[in-house]
């Protein structure tokens, strides 16, 4: 039986860099947002093709006991360390507000118009990551594991998001990233990408998650 010790948030924005289709069957009256499965499977998918993992069915199963991607979305029988939300739209759009109706972007291909949302659109982000204690490792390996969603995010931002990624749409980016911990953690036991930094922000705000890639 594994202990839950603690929760690391984080939240950030999730930009459109181009067009981002989301199929056919959205309805044009409802606001956009970014399912929670949607990016959780394309995690999935890269980070599986990156490290050469197996994927059958479009599902990882493995029977190793320390594997990562098992680790983090609660696979082959392990308890799930990462809950994605659903990204609803941002209050820091500039470009238009929620309220109003939104300016879907149409496109001609062959006979067929579809809608996408347009570029410069933000969606707020959150991440929970729950780490648990391993053999009495007070949290360490999951501290260690947190990396991969860094990685994995970076992975989606070099791939697309959304259908439509080989014909020009869904090209994103995260930015404003903030980690948020609970409980007793230090920000020494965090693994994070290479590439990320961690810096310190003001009391109860957070601690920012810098970089140098973002468009
Ligand atoms: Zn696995």
């Amino acid at each position: 039986m594994s202990e839950l010790i603690s929760y690391i948030i984080l939240q950030g924005q999730l930009n459109t860099v181009t067009s981002m289709y989301l199929g056919d069957d959205w309805q044009i009256e409802i606001l956009p947002f970014i399912s929670s499965s949607m990016i959780r499977n394309k995690m999935i998918n890269l980070l599986a093709k990156y490290y050469g993992k197996e994927i059958n069915n479009k599902i990882h199963t493995c029977n190793e006991a320390d594997c990562f991607l098992c680790l983090l979305f609660g696979l082959s029988g392990h308890n799930k360390r990462l809950i994605i939300r659903d990204s609803n739209l941002s209050d820091k759009n500039k470009n238009f507000q929620k309220s109003k109706n939104f300016p879907w972007e149409f496109k001609l291909e062959g006979n067929h118009l579809i809608k996408r949302i347009p570029p410069k659109v933000l969606f707020d982000v959150e991440f929970v990551y729950r780490i648990f204690v391993h053999n009495k490792d007070e949290g360490i390996r999951d501290c260690k594991n947190f990396k991969y969603i860094l990685e994995g995010l970076e992975l989606i931002e070099e791939d697309y998001l959304g259908s439509g990624g080989s014909r020009g749409s869904g090209k994103i980016c995260f930015s404003n990233m903030t980690l948020h911990k609970f409980r007793y953690l230090n920000t020494i036991d965090i693994s994070v990408a290479s590439g990320w930094t961690i810096e310190k922000k003001s009391e109860g705000s957070g601690e920012k998650l810098a970089r140098t890639v973002c468009l």
